[in-house]
């Protein structure tokens, strides 16, 4: 094939899937236009994820009829005329490239009329030509809808994940801008349904309270010197301005509200919502020994600097910048979060009144001090009965370390005879040991003792064992639970009063579309108001666990990992549920205790990891003990 140029049309379409890879982008764009605009208001109706429509309706300046056609040309923007300019950008667009992408892959049809003019237009397109064009009677803005994107796509269309996700995805973009424009009056519907809106009052705290429900949004601490300012202004976002030094600005969870992921924690920068692991990073350091081993702080950070000073062209998506002293930014966001969570801390552990109010059934966020503030032979009591009556509800303690069943001592020379899923990749005699037990239900063994308040040493006919009393324990829950679960006879146990879920609108939708799951396993939850939901009964096994922080730890595993299938949506909520229910490591057990949960290894299928697969126990074998002491 000779070398040719590309038709302009072919072209556009490669460039489209650059700036729109789904509807979700498509949102982010009209709405970066809208707040561009100036826009006071503005509305986002979505239809099917965006898959089958999206419109976006802004009270903003509006586009002049003339320039209407133009604005849909591939490079075409209002907002940058020189390169100089490209040194300091002052708004979220500047690329001129999203209305060419959106109209290239799908149907549009805009209306809009600018300021100063008696009547607006409509055009519309499709696949990137001007199909109609005609005046029309508008209030001043613009109103695009975009149908049946990805249309002349269909490589696209089929790598979209579910209708859910798609949601999901949109609501995280809209919160985001919400939170970065509170003086704008967000309101975002699907299929008919208000998901979310905020009201436009200026105030952040009134949108973190829209974004994280009331009982969050009041313990927000606010960060930085003059942290109550972008909470009732727009950012800085004149170029001309003389530069200002850097600040750090937002709201910072105290360290008892805490979540599974880095997800909840949300950075801007002059006003654009950016994406930055070494920021992120800077925000996690800052609560340095202050959360649980595995747990993630939430909190949103707006970094306000001189438009010279990042670099927000770096990729067409424009979530990526480049900061000119990335080491200076780190420090500034690290030192104000953690100045603001350090100066409240003392005060926090004293407050009167604190711990009544986190266990308020309609607290939302759970009662994260108990696993400090409970400690020693309660708990020791709580799982000693769980242990001897297994099928009944357990007590246990939140477990601090977050993972369990890693760590192990190894030495250095000493072979290393786990017992594991990959333990027998390395040759030598773990793989015998290995070929012989594994898959195999375990021997008879007899209770030696606990090391490290952790693990159970056992002897067998062969040998000894080291058991992971965390691992050991969710294996055993997990086998009870499938056992359970393929007799449809999962014992849910009801709540006297409820507990009260607020969640973010992309996590209420995650959480409708797998309420049957949920409900299948025990759980029965209900619609409590906006994007709050009311926990009625949960599996027995956790009867006694919060069960807030329960099913938000199940939203944080689903919300890792896109589309899972059902099965697999089954697995991650009974596996969460075996992992909380389970003893944790770091609690002492008496003999009886130790007793009763190894014969319950015994009859596991699969005693040799936990659900997670990660090992149970290590043996070592008379011989191994023997070739170790240098016996001959
Ligand atoms: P960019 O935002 O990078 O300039 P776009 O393709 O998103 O590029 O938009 C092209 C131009 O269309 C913008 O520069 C702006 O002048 C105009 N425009 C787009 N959306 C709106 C809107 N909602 N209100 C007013 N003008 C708009
Ligand atoms: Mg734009």
């Amino acid at each position: 094939m000779p070398i040719q140029v590309l038709s302009e049309q072919l072209a556009s379409q490669i460039a489209a899937g650059e700036v729109i890879e789904r509807p979700a982008s498509a949102v982010k764009e009209l709405v970066e236009n809208a707040i561009d605009a100036g826009a006071r208001t503005i509305n986002i109706d979505i239809r099917e994820g965006g898959r089958k429509a999206i419109q976006i309706a802004d009270d903003g300046h509006g586009i002049p009829a003339d320039e209407v056609a133009t604005a849909f040309r591939r490079h075409a923007t209002s907002k940058l005329t020189s390169s100089e300019q490209l040194e300091a950008i002052s708004t979220l667009g500047f690329r001129g490239e999203a209305l060419a992408a959106i109209s290239a892959v799908s149907h549009v049809t805009i209306v809009s009329r600018s300021h100063g003019e008696t009547s607006g237009i409509r055009l519309q397109m499709s696949g990137g030509e001007i199909s109609a064009q005609d005046q029309v009677g508008a209030p001043q803005g613009t109103v695009i809808s975009i149908e049946n994107l990805f249309f002349n796509v269909p490589a696209r269309l089929k790598f979209l994940k579910t209708v859910a996700t798609e949601k999901r995805l949109i609501d995280e973009f809209v919160t985001k801008y919400a939170m970065a424009y509170p003086a704008i009056r967000f309101r975002l519907v699907h299929d008919g349904r208000i998901s979310f809106q905020t009201t436009g009052s200026g105030s952040l705290r009134d949108v973190l309270v829209s974004v994280y429900g009331t009982e969050i949004a009041r313990e927000l601490l606010p960060v930085g010197a003059t942290s109550d300012s972008p909470a009732t202004d727009l950012p800085i976002t004149d170029p001309l301005a003389a530069p200002s030094p850097i600040t750090i600005t937002g709201y910072a969870a105290p360290p008892s509200i805490h979540r599974a992921n880095r997800n909840h924690i949300t950075l801007f920068v002059n006003g654009r919502w950016i994406k930055d692991k070494n920021v992120t990073y800077a925000v996690v350091q800052a609560y340095h020994t202050l959360l649980p081993i595995g747990r993630y702080p939430l909190a949103v950070v707006f970094i306000d600097m001189p438009l010279n000073e990042v670099d927000v062209n770096v990729h067409p998506t424009k979530t990526e910048v480049r900061f000119t002293n990335a080491g200076q930014i780190f420090g500034k966001v690290q030192k104000a979060v953690r100045q603001t969570i350090i100066a409240d801390t003392p005060v926090r552990s004293i407050r009167p009144g604190h711990f009544e109010s986190l266990t308020q059934p309609s607290g939302w966020e759970g009662r994260p001090n108990q696993a400090f503030s409970r400690t020693g032979s309660e708990g020791d009591k709580s799982w000693e009965y769980a242990l001897r009556h297994p099928q009944e509800p357990g007590r246990f303690e939140p477990d601090p370390q977050g993972q369990m069943g890693l760590g192990l001592p190894r030495y250095a020379n000493a072979p290393q005879p786990i017992i594991g899923q990959d333990a027998g990749a390395n040759g030598g005699p773990a793989t015998q040991m290995q070929n012989e037990l594994a898959g195999d239900k375990l021997p008879i063994m007899r209770v030696i003792g606990q090391v490290g308040s952790s693990y159970i040493i056992t002897e067998g006919p062969e040998g000894m064992f080291m058991i992971d009393q965390h691992a050991a324990h969710e294996r055993v829950q997990y086998e009870n639970f499938m056992a359970a679960h393929a007799r449809q006879e999962i014992p849910s146990q009801g709540l006297v009063a409820g507990a009260a879920v607020h969640l973010s609108p992309d996590q209420a939708t995650l959480l409708e579309s797998n309420i049957a799951a949920l409900g299948d396993l025990g759980f029965s939850i209900e619609p409590f108001g906006p994007n709050a939901y009311m926990v009625r009964s949960v599996p027995a096994v956790v009867a006694h666990q919060d069960p807030t922080r329960v099913v938000l730890d199940i939203i944080a595993d689903l919300e890792r990992g896109d589309n899972p299938m059902q099965q697999k949506v089954e697995d991650k909520i009974i596996r969460r549920v075996c992992k909380t229910a389970s003893i944790k490591a770091g609690q002492t057990l008496s003999r009886q205790e130790m007793e009763s949960l190894i014969q319950q290894l015994e009859q596991c299928q699969n005693p040799h990891t936990c659900p997670h697969g990660r090992p149970t126990l290590i043996f070592l074998s008379v011989e191994q003990l023997a070739r170790e002491f240098g016996r001959p």
